[in-house]
């Protein structure tokens, strides 16, 4: 036994620098010759080769030792996994193989009872983010868990991974948790203030994209955390000027998204990525106002100021603001406008809850009722439909540094406009990577 040991010692340092460095034949060879090797640990963190696999995106070397381990659930001293160092770390190709062989998306680690989609959405990384909550639309954890409850996943400290999402300034991880049903109002136990809500802790982490996203989806500006206070007063007292402006209670509300009305909630995955972006979009205009308005004058948003592109040639013009593309049609009757203008239609006519009589929005041309949304098809275009595709939409904001000018942007304005105004932000992506190192 001890011979053995000593055997496997002076193996170590050799077994976890190749597969860190991703060497797949060496890591075989030394497998192949002594099996055991691969349940070996690190002497202080107890991690094992799939961990040190995982964390840093060697795949190949991951999946040659996934194909020779029963479990792919192996603990380090903290009870992390290697799925939720993948998912700190942001190495999707590891985070859906480790999926695709059964790793547990549910498991707690030791340090702050965390999951591998808390770690996801704290470090904002939104790919992997979605692949775990696409393993738990599909694994087990949604017959036992059940998927809404999964997305409000708690730690030690009552976090949801959307609290930590929106402490992080990970707007792109807080709007893929509140599409998926993350709730917007949820209190945290002891994480931050007692009683804090993502909309609190957006506040104090100073990001206007957190702050604009929880409040087209309901966040109340009046809800209070434990000691009483509204989240314009966290802002305040962080001084997170241009937050606490949209904060104010004073100040014109954002847009909330429309999901009482039945037809929003049955979109297709295409209709409302459209949609939500046209939101944004909006509440962006709206807070442009009240940040100019607004006793002080910082704003990324100001910048971003211009002309709206040209109009694509191929495509109608909307004939309620004569500004935008039409973008969604109305279905059955087939009148077509912006997204921008359906929204506005919608957003106008909220159920109202005092009387529970819901005025439904109408079709502004033929006044018959709205059943069903779709997107335009471009037709002289086939280019254009590859970009229409959910996955591409949905990483809009991700990409819209990489296609500054792209002439495929240029055909959609409400997306050219989002271009533009991802790039504005830039600054407060800058500051989030400070923040990120903060616990
Ligand atoms: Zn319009
Ligand atoms: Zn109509």
């Amino acid at each position: 036994m001890g011979q053995g040991m000593s055997c496997v010692e002076s193996h170590e340092n050799g077994l976890f620098s190749a597969v860190k460095n991703g060497e797949l034949q060496a890591v075989e060879a030394m497998a192949d010759a002594n099996p055991s090797l691969l349940t070996l640990k690190t002497a202080h963190q107890n991690l094992s080769a799939m961990h040190v696999a995982a964390a840093n995106g060697q795949i190949e070397v991951l999946s040659m030792l996934l194909d020779r381990t029963e479990d792919p659930d192996i603990f380090n001293r903290h009870k992390q996994t290697p799925l939720m160092l993948a998912a700190m770390f942001g190495k999707i190709s590891c985070v859906e193989r480790l999926i695709q062989a059964g790793a547990n998306i549910l498991l707690f680690d030791t340090v702050k009872g965390r999951t591998c989609l808390h770690y996801a959405a704290y470090y904002g990384h939104s790919d992997c983010l979605k692949s775990i909550l696409a393993a738990a639309n599909s694994t087990p954890v949604a017959h036992s868990w059940g998927f809404s409850r999964f997305v409000n996943i708690r730690d030690k400290s009552g976090a949801t991974p959307l609290h930590l999402a929106a402490r992080q300034n990970q707007s792109d991880c807080v709007h893929i948790l509140l599409s998926r049903g993350a709730l917007v109002c949820a209190s945290t136990g002891g994480y931050s203030d007692i009683g804090s809500t993502p909309l609190h802790l957006a506040a104090r982490g100073g990001s206007l994209d957190c702050v604009r996203e929880l409040l087209s989806w309901g966040a109340d500006r009046l809800q209070r955390d434990s000691s009483g206070r509204i989240p314009y007063m966290i802002a305040l007292k962080h001084k997170q000027d241009a937050c606490a402006a949209l904060l104010n209670p004073l100040a014109p509300e954002l847009l909330t998204w429309p999901f009482p009305l039945k037809f929003i909630r049955e979109l297709n995955p295409e209709a409302k990525t459209l949609l939500e972006n046209a939101l944004l979009e909006a509440n962006k205009n709206r807070e442009k106002a009240i940040l100019n308005t607004s006793s002080f004058s910082v704003s990324p948003i100001a910048v971003s100021e211009g002309n709206d592109e040209a109009e694509a040639s191929n495509t109608d013009l909307c004939c309620i603001c004569f500004e935008l593309a039409c973008t969604v049609e109305v279905e059955n009757c087939g009148h077509q406008m912006c997204a921008q203008c359906i929204l506005a239609l919608c957003c106008h006519s909220k159920p109202n809850a005092s009387t529970n009589s819901a005025k439904l929005p109408v079709c502004p041309f033929c006044r018959s009722s709205i059943t069903q949304l779709l997107v335009v098809k471009n037709k002289s275009d086939s280019e254009t439909e590859s970009h229409f595709s959910p996955r591409k939409l949905g990483r809009t904001r991700e990409a819209s540094n990489l296609c500054e000018g792209s002439r495929s942007f240029n055909n959609l304005s409400p997306f050219s406009s989002f271009s533009r105004l991802g790039r504005s932000s830039g600054k407060v992506s800058a500051e989030r990577d400070e923040e990120l190192d903060k616990p």
